[in-house]
């Protein structure tokens, strides 16, 4: 099953899977610890009181390309589930880098982390080569939220036009466009946005003068993954304010797909804002890494379980 031959591994979305730590509140409240990474590629689910139907409900071991221990710093989550990908931005390849799980799982602490140290990366690697390359690095921040695309770089919350353009594609009218004169000024900006942000997303472009290709690296912090569960806002445990979160679905959907090599027919990335401003870097000459992140806490088995088989589905 595992894709063998020169390039064979790099057509695949990387999937990854980070298990966080307890936290203070779960364990205030005598939540334990359910899930172990027993090696680097498996994860085992261990509450040995399930019921018989729940047990088939819960297979006692998963496996994606790698998993990352609760004691694992995210400059090794970086460079073990996101660097290569990050990299190939400056090889002419469109790629971005997502967090998906629950709301608390740990998406913004692994993006936030993800997000510098590939930055450090690029800034560094182009110092090396900028003796025979010119690189010009273009910041743009967005958030989308309820289908509604925001500038996080402008105080103004006006929501953005997204239009099809002939030649460019989709493209979101009047984001700001910043270009980056140094490592300084890309955490200056950065830190706007997250003031700027309440919930949603990031976004990164790095566009090539000297091909005048504009190449996207994207680090995509997306909305609760319990916002694409259909039964959970239908059903009995609707929390105020969660809803079924449109982009979230279709982003599942073409991921599913496109793991399938385009075999799986129609990729409906016109189904929402997220899946069209994505296309380029989703479609096509791109690289894809998916962090999956996840609460070990009983209480929360349920969206851990929801999460794995999205991570299991994008393989
Ligand atoms: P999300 O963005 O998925 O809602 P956060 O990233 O905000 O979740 O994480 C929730 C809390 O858990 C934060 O206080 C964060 O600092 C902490 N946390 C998340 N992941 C880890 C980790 N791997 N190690 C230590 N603390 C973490
Ligand atoms: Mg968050």
């Amino acid at each position: 099953q595992e894709a063998t031959g020169a390039g064979g591994r790099e057509e695949r979305i990387l999937v990854s899977v980070r298990l966080r730590p307890l936290n203070d509140k779960e364990i205030n409240k005598f939540d334990v610890c359910d899930w172990e990474c027993s090696n680097d590629t498996t994860i085992i689910y261990k509450n040995y009181n399930l019921s018989a139907s729940d047990r088939s409900l819960y297979p006692a071991s998963y496996t994606f390309d790698r998993v990352f221990r609760p004691d694992c710093p995210t400059r090794q989550v970086y460079e073990t589930a996101a660097r290569e990908v990050a990299l190939s931005v400056l090889k002419g390849i469109n790629a971005s880098i997502f967090a998906y799980g629950q709301t608390s799982s740990g998406k913004t602490y692994t993006m936030s982390g993800v997000t510098e140290y590939a930055m450090a990366d690029i800034f560094n690697q182009i110092d090396m080569e900028k003796e025979e390359r010119e690189f010009v690095l273009k910041f743009s921040a967005m958030e989308i939220y309820n289908e509604s695309v925001r500038d996080l770089l402008t105080a103004d919350a006006t929501p953005l036009r997204v239009f099809d353009d002939p030649e460019r594609g989709t493209v979101v009218e009047k984001l700001t466009e910043a270009t980056l004169r140094d490592w300084n000024h890309f955490k200056e900006l950065l830190s706007f946005c997250e003031a700027q942000r309440k919930i949603g997303e990031t976004s990164l472009n790095e566009a090539s003068s000297r091909s005048h290709q504009i190449l996207k690296l994207n680090f995509i912090d997306l909305a609760g993954s319990e916002r694409a569960s259909q039964t959970n806002a239908a059903g009995a445990r609707l929390k105020e304010g969660s809803h079924i979160n449109r982009s979230l679905l279709t982003l599942g959907t073409c991921i599913r797909k496109l793991s399938k090599g385009g075999k799986g027919g129609h990729i409906p990335f016109r189904d929402s804002k997220l899946t069209r401003i994505l296309q380029s870097s989703l479609g096509g000459n791109a690289r894809t890494a998916i962090i999956c992140t996840m609460s070990p806490a009983r209480s929360h088995a349920e969206q851990t379980r929801n999460t794995l088989l999205f991570a299991s589905c994008a393989r």
